[in-house]
């Protein structure tokens, strides 16, 4: 009995795009089958822990690699969990990882860099398909008693039907394409699982001239001495977990030896993962316990802040036979939590003295990073030492405390301005008074910069501020502006008593501004209220056009465009031509904010009256 399936859509697409990117590295896909194999013992090795009669085969565990040149195929055979039919159709025909879906979703057709995409998320088991053209997967579960044979040609979809498979795991048989063949000969796999699957915790063996032979070290990497292990077998054991192409950025390999004992080997890696803001991405440690694998999705291991990081953490204190959730509540996690991160944030810290090094840290994971500021309570401080940002006065990125060491004596916070564009941000008329005055502003562009700044009130004893509420803060900081001359002050009560007038509803209040220099007018928030920016990050799905009314206009009694306005409202001509200009004047105080103007053809009617009228 024989049953057809379609793919999922995604899975044609990735097969597509895994074909066509990958082709240079082929090779690949022995990594990723194997990989494959050992999950599968992995899993068997740890249900036995609670089942102990399930393992049938009692001579350990391993993965055969089977070439035939003459026939050309290749099979790789473990004896792991196997898999059931709900499986095949579950992992085999679908892509479970919803990163990788919503993933494939949007990068459409860029075929240009797909090679670099495509590294940022595990091409896995349908990377085979680069050098098969058919795949026969036979394959009996653990404590079952049926067996499956699961074929495809990885075009459209594939079949299952019942097998006569009787002993439990996996095996592969690949069909090799015509110009594979490398792929049966048995000195290329032994090159390619020397390279690639060195340290795979079971032995790997090779079948050549009828005898099988052991052909990878088979050792757990991380219980290793650190002198013993060269930069290739730590990269490769990187790629070997994080399912990436990139260099790892960073990594720590320690043994923490104290009230509770662990040893971790750690990678940041340094191009951002695909997934990394996918609200369903789990943490990418693996927690063991005396080289035993427990669970690649510990929910606790790690602060989500860290989720970056990948790698294995193996602790012979924790105890195997307990529930999930009974270790994600346990002590030793907590503390091995804190270990972590504690090791972590001091290994950022020295990698941060350089600075080109640390910014490409930065630029990957700066974001996820300033999450820590907002979700961690005690080390609020300490990560955001971490963290760098754009000034409006440096061209390099600046940490807090450097932007501090910068400050003037008389400056008392730490001033920050928030904003979708670096460019837009760097020309904005809130930035005007402190130009003018030489002081520093933090610029920043991430969406989380709008929570962490509500959490971080302060550091150093310096409070941190939005530049567009700092009140008269900066009014003891010397600079040019004394030598400006205003409107008069009589003129300029005509024109607020004409601009209130006509914004009643548009505004909460006009007021006069001592911070604006080239601009005539901008909008601001009042202090303690949330930020222009935020509210608008908040306010996606509803209606925009409300939301000035909560906002302050402020006029800059200083420019031209004031003074004569102001000059005009004073007089007796309040004619149609002040009203227009008052319009005008707040949609540009909007456009410069980046806020939406609530009525643009209205908007456009009276700026081409006005050019008519200016010829
Ligand atoms: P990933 O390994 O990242 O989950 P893959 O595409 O490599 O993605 O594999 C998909 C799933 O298919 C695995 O998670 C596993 O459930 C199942 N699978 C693949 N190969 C095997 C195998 N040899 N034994 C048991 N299950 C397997
Ligand atoms: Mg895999």
């Amino acid at each position: 009995m024989s049953n057809s399936h379609k793919f999922q859509a995604e899975v044609s697409k990735l097969l597509d795009i895994v074909i066509n990117s990958l082709y240079s590295e082929k090779h690949i896909f022995l990594r990723e089958l194997i990989s494959n194999s050992s999950d599968a013992c992995d899993k068997l090795k740890f249900l036995s822990l609670t089942k102990p009669g399930i393992i049938e085969d009692k001579s350990g565990f391993k993965i055969e690699l089977i070439p035939d040149s003459k026939n050309n195929t290749l099979i790789i055979r473990d004896n792991g969990i196997g898999m059931d039919k709900e499986d095949l159709i579950n992992h085999l025909g679908t892509i479970a990882k919803s990163g990788t879906a919503n993933f494939l979703a949007n990068i459409k057709d860029s075929k240009s860099d797909e090679f670099d995409l495509i590294g940022q998320f595990g091409v896995g088991f349908y990377s085979a398909f680069m050098v098969a053209n058919k795949i026969e997967l036979t394959t009996k579960k653990a404590g079952e008693n049926k067996s499956y044979l699961w074929t495809s040609d990885g075009k459209t979809g594939f079949d299952i039907a019942d097998a006569k498979k009787d002993t439990q795991g996996t095996e592969i048989k690949l069909y090799l394409k015509k110009d594979q063949k490398e792929f049966s000969d048995p000195i290329r796999l032994r090159f390619i699982v020397k390279t690639y699957s060195d340290h795979v915790n079971f032995p790997i063996t090779l079948e050549q001239d009828g005898k099988s032979e052991t052909i990878n070290t088979a050792s757990a990497i991380w219980t290793r001495n650190k002198s013993d292990i060269t930069d290739e077998q730590y990269k490769e054991f990187y790629h070997h977990i994080s399912h990436s192409f990139d260099e790892p950025w960073h990594k720590i390999h320690y043994k923490a030896e104290g009230s509770i004992e662990y040893t971790s080997l750690l990678y940041i890696p340094t191009n951002t993962p695909a997934d990394l803001f996918q609200p369903e991405r789990k943490t990418k440690l693996k927690l063991y316990s005396n080289k035993v694998f427990i669970s690649d999705s510990i929910d606790g291991l790690i602060p989500s802040w860290l989720r970056f990081v990948n790698g294995i953490v193996d602790s012979s204190d924790l105890q195997l036979n307990i529930s999930r959730e009974m270790l994600q509540q346990s002590v030793i996690l907590k503390k091995i939590n804190n270990g972590l991160t504690k090791k972590i944030m001091s290994e950022l810290k020295t990698k941060s003295k350089d600075y080109d090094s640390y910014k490409k840290f930065i630029d990957s994971f700066g974001p996820v990073l300033k999450e820590g500021i907002y979700e961690d309570f005690e080390k609020r401080a300490d990560i955001a030492k971490l963290c760098r940002f754009a000034s409006s006065t440096e061209d390099k990125l600046t940490s807090l405390d450097e932007y501090i060491s910068r400050m003037p004596k008389e400056q008392k916070s730490i001033y920050y301005i928030t904003g979708d564009n670096i460019d837009v941000l760097r020309k904005s008329p809130q930035l005007e008074m402190f130009n003018m005055k030489n002081i520093e502003v933090l610029l920043l562009t991430d969406p989380i910069d709008e929570f962490w700044t509500q959490a971080l009130t302060s550091y150093e004893d310096k409070s941190i501020k939005s530049a567009q509420n700092v009140g008269n803060e900066l009014d003891g900081i010397k600079s040019e502006e004394n030598k400006r001359t205003g409107a008069k002050k009589e003129e300029l009560d005509s024109l607020i008593t004409v601009l209130k007038a006509n914004f009643a509803k548009d505004v909460k209040d006009i007021a006069i501004t001592e911070k604006l220099n080239d601009s005539p007018v901008c909008l601001s928030a009042e202090e303690g209220q949330m930020s222009i920016r935020l509210e608008r990050l908040m306010k996606t799905h509803q209606q925009q056009t409300a939301f000035a009314s909560n906002r302050i206009l402020e006029i800059n009694p200083y420019h031209k465009l004031i003074k004569k306005l102001a000059k005009l409202a004073h007089s007796d001509a309040k004619d149609k031509k002040l009203k227009n200009a008052c319009y005008l004047l707040l949609d540009q105080a909007k456009i410069t904010e980046g806020e939406p103007i609530s009525d643009p053809s209205k908007f456009a009617k009276r700026l081409s009256d006005f050019i008519i009228d200016s010829f």
